[in-house]
């Protein structure tokens, strides 16, 4: 059998900077400000030119990325925030570790990512069913492609809704060239080493152009601080960036925008050889993807773990993202299901299935997926 195929293939792109992450790290070594050195509000201020935004907080993980601007709105008991249920845990997560209560919302079938229609259902169900107060949206980039920002912020102006923009997975996804933070009132990414922009452990991002919230969100990040970290104004969390991963952080972020056109000569490259035989995604010519995942749907549902053992078998990996919508899971049971049913979650946690995608996949590699994957069918 040939050498397996990398699902995510980080060392590569390790053999491309090495020598620069190297030096990086030694330069962190030789000056030794392990927490909040230079280099996190260096790399702060090259990420907001990267994603047009004019203030950045860098924190410990995309978790908290996401809990925090629902910590600086007062989001608390009794106040409902709409989310995905087809989504990583984190996203409803915070919500629930806020007390705040996550209703569950549809997705589309074609996007994967939340439908604007069924948002509005959603909005229009709880406030005639329920005594909770609506206060924010959270839509999540899912796979790398933008959530359809434009209905979804004109649906939070109508009902006076934050909107918070997951791109835990979406950093850098474009719609008519603009960044989601053009529509979100902020925008929470994580740097987990699989994601589109990965450091070397835990880390996390907050974006926004509000001076205001952005100066809380500093506050929140090290301990509720007020004038310095022994005079407390609210209650926050230790979520700092460690200075080495911003450092590293810095040298990764050069490549980036790289890094997303490669993606998307994969994705393209998939695209033409499996269109016909799964449904392969497909975009709006106006919007780019950072592909974190490449999730196609298969034909057949029980099909799948056969189909799984097939590739494997040939070296060829594959992952279920997500095989359990939050709603279906036991810590999520209780929580609101706008309508009863969210179907095309359900539908979509049966059939979906990732194939290899990074930036350095090979020609010949690809190749290898796409003929393991159709002999499979
Ligand atoms: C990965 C992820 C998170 C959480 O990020 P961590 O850095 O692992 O805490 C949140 N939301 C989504 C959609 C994710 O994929």
């Amino acid at each position: 059998m040939a050498d397996a195929i990398a699902f995510i293939d980080l060392a590569a792109q390790q053999a491309r900077i090495r020598g620069h992450i190297d030096a990086a790290i030694k330069k962190m070594l030789d000056h030794g400000q392990y927490i909040m050195g230079p280099e996190v509000a260096a790399f702060e201020g090259a990420l907001g030119e990267f994603a047009g935004a004019s203030d950045v907080v860098s924190c410990s993980s995309g978790t908290d990325a996401v809990m925090m601007p629902l910590m600086a709105w007062g989001i608390q008991a009794g106040d409902a925030v709409f989310c995905p249920s087809f989504t990583f845990a984190a996203t409803a997560e915070v919500v629930a570790l806020l007390g705040a209560t996550p209703v569950f919302v549809d997705v589309e079938a074609d996007s994967m990512n939340m439908d604007p229609a069924a948002l509005e259902r959603a909005i229009e169900e709880l406030s005639r069913n329920s005594d909770l107060r609506p206060r924010a949206v959270i839509a999540v980039d899912l796979f790398g492609r933008a959530a359809d920002y434009p209905a979804i912020r004109a649906i939070c102006d109508q009902h006076g809704l934050k909107l918070l923009s997951d791109a835990a997975q979406g950093l850098g996804a474009t719609i008519d060239g603009k960044h989601s933070l053009h529509w979100a009132d902020v925008v929470a990414t994580s740097f987990f080493p699989a994601k589109p922009l990965g450091c070397y452990g835990d880390g996390g991002a907050i974006l926004t152009n509000d001076a205001v919230h952005a100066a809380t969100l500093r506050s929140l990040r090290v301990h509720g601080k007020g004038r310095d970290k022994y005079d407390c104004v609210r209650i926050g969390l230790n979520g700092r960036l460690d200075t080495l991963q911003a450092a590293i952080l810095i040298e990764k972020l050069k490549i980036f925008p790289d890094e997303i056109e490669r993606r998307n000569v994969v994705a393209q490259r998939y695209a033409e050889a499996l269109g016909n035989v799964v449904k392969a995604p497909k975009l709006p010519t106006d919007q780019i993807s950072v592909w974190a995942q490449y999730t196609v749907q298969l034909p057949e549902a029980d099909k799948r773990s056969a189909i799984q053992q097939a590739m494997k078998a040939q070296g060829v990996p594959t992952a279920v993202y997500y095989p359990l919508p939050l709603h279906r899971q036991k810590a999520y049971e209780e929580f609101p299901v706008s309508g009863g049913a969210l179907p095309v979650s359900d539908g979509l946690s049966e059939v979906v299935m990732s194939l290899p995608m990074h930036p350095y996949l090979q020609e010949a590699e690809q190749d290898r997926v796409i003929e393991a994957l159709k002999a499979a069918l």
